[in-house]
């Protein structure tokens, strides 16, 4: 089988990089992901990346310890390039051609972010890694996600968490949790799902990008998801 999706764009919460531990890096983590980016290319997928940084910091934890909001936002951003840099030196080390581009100015470590040159990266078969959220305080990596995901052209924004899919409550505190296979935008707001903040489903819902939640730590799961099999949730204008 072959991809359904020509271009992905796959978001990665920090703290999944974090694997066991309660903050940081994972290298076992980092060498998963890098494997199962490695399966889900040789299907022709073009993959575009945007990683979280709450494995290191988050700005409104800051802000319980006295550090104003912007100031927070600002160590935040920067820690999604540190998961950045840290998974394009994984990825490069399987083998996997591998830019990093940022909406954050790093001059010698990260070129800016451009849609056509990002593009033109992954026509040419390097994975292409967004660092630095959307640039600015008070967003989040997942509306970063689907501002990358519609700025690159991607079909589908895949959404790597925990759990297998998006639940009626949380399966982990209500074993009687009910997965929905497909929800419309409107539904997952309205029931207040928290797949992704509100910004963020916005933007996918205006755009018409259809987001699949899926579990990251599924070998698989990825390249079944980039070949369009029913894995985990799909969220869509219609369900
Ligand atoms: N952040 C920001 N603007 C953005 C994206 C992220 O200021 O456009 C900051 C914010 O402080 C956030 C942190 O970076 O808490 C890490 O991002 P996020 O919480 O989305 O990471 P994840 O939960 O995916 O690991």
């Amino acid at each position: 089988m072959g991809a359904r999706y020509k271009r992905i764009l796959l978001k990665l919460s920090g703290e999944a990089l974090a694997g066991d531990r309660e903050y940081g890096i994972s290298s076992d983590v980092a060498r998963y992901i890098a494997g199962q980016i490695q399966e889900a290319r040789t299907l022709g997928a073009q993959i575009g990346i945007v990683i979280g940084g709450g494995n290191i910091f988050r700005g409104v934890a800051g802000t319980l310890d006295g550090i104003p909001r912007t100031m927070g936002d600002s160590i935040g951003m920067l820690a999604t390039v540190i998961n950045s840099l840290t998974l394009r030196a994984h990825f490069l080390k399987e083998g996997i051609p591998t830019k990093v581009y940022s909406a954050l100015a790093i001059e010698k470590t990260v070129e800016p972010f451009v849609s056509e040159q990002a593009i033109a990266d992954l026509e040419q078969g390097n994975v292409v890694i967004v660092a630095g959220g959307t640039g600015n305080p008070f967003f989040t990596t997942d509306t970063a996600a689907a501002l990358r995901c519609a700025e690159i052209q991607a079909q589908v924004l895949m959404k790597a968490t925990k759990v297998d899919g998006v639940y009626d409550r949380d399966p982990a505190l209500d074993t009687a949790a009910v997965k929905f296979d497909t929800i419309s935008y409107s539904e997952a707001l309205s029931k207040k799902l928290r797949v992704m903040d509100m910004t963020a489903m916005s933007l996918c819902m205006e755009n018409d990008i259809p987001i699949v939640v899926f579990k990251l730590m599924e070998p698989g799961n990825l390249r079944e998801c980039v070949e369009g099999k029913p894995v985990g949730s799909t969220i869509i204008k219609e369900a």
